[in-house]
């Protein structure tokens, strides 16, 4: 990260903590306002708020998971807030992979007054980054702050994650002068270990390399789909996601059966989903 560019960020112990350091810079910035979630965020932005002693207002979600831009500004109105919004946005939510479209719930929660959009793209911010389309879910679009994680689709074999805030959110001092650092991580003390991992592992993939992995994943979710219909099973996807759901399969089904699935994740391929009777 340059350290004068319009963007901080610091490799964290995991997607939960830099969560908590977008929404504790949130609440800096406006620190009388509630927090709007989705009824489909992940929990961690429930115990953030409890922990940050910031009251969450859970918003609805549309039919295919993504937050619903209407009900956010009818609950906005309702409470009037003097003291702005923070809009929790999720990019890839945690059952459906559905992405919440930043621009319009800005719009929507702007009608009331100041707005911080967080993006928890915790599973989905790499994926959006390559889908065509672009979704709406960065700082392109008007992102305050955003968390990644780097044990989801990158895989690291350690939790980490990434918290990435605008610089001119940030206090004025940072901490940590006597050490000559400017500190304003949550952590304090963190793992180099993970932050040589994360390294590594995007150096190897390089650009193509992160997009080929991203593209091959949408394939092989959308081989899913085909295979989940023809079998009757009601598969659920939302475009360009990786998150494929079906219908829960009859009792006793789990135990009558395996599926068969060699090798780890995420390197399953199309070969690996066939279902086989042991
Ligand atoms: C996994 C996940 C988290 C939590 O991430 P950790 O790195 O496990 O703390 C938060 N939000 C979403 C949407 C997630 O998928």
């Amino acid at each position: 990260m340059p350290p004068h560019g319009p963007l901080y960020g610091y490799v964290a112990s995991s997607s939960s903590e830099a969560l908590l350091h977008g929404l504790a810079t949130a609440r800096r910035v406006l620190p009388a306002a509630c927090v709007y979630a989705s009824d489909q965020a992940h929990y961690s932005v429930g115990r953030a708020c409890e922990l940050l002693r910031m009251e969450l207002v859970t918003v609805a979600s549309l039919p295919e998971g993504a937050m619903d831009a209407e009900d956010l500004r009818l609950r906005v109105r309702q409470r009037r807030p003097a003291g702005g919004s923070i809009v929790v946005a999720t990019c890839g939510t945690t059952m459906r992979g559905a992405v919440d479209d930043i621009v319009a719930l800005r719009a929507a929660a702007e009608t009331a007054g100041t707005v911080h959009m967080h993006v928890d793209a915790a599973g989905g911010g790499l994926v959006a980054a390559h889908a065509s389309p672009q979704p709406h879910w960065s700082f392109a679009y008007g992102a305050d702050s955003v968390n990644i994680s780097g044990h989801k689709i990158l895989g690291l074999p350690v939790p980490a994650g990434i918290s990435l805030v605008r610089r001119d959110l940030l206090p004025e001092t940072a901490a940590g002068k006597y050490i000559a650092a400017a500190d304003h991580t949550l952590a304090c003390s963190r793992s180099a270990l993970a932050s040589l991992l994360l390294w590594a592992r995007l150096r190897s993939l390089g650009r193509t390399g992160m997009a080929a992995l991203i593209s091959r994943c949408q394939e092989v979710a959308a081989y899913a789909v085909g295979r989940l219909e023809k079998a009757g099973a009601g598969p659920g996807h939302v475009p360009g996601t990786l998150t494929v759901t079906f219908a829960r399969p009859p009792p006793g089904w789990w135990t009558s059966g395996i599926w068969r699935a060699p090798g780890s994740w995420p390197a399953w391929s199309r070969s690996d989903m066939s279902p086989t009777r042991r």
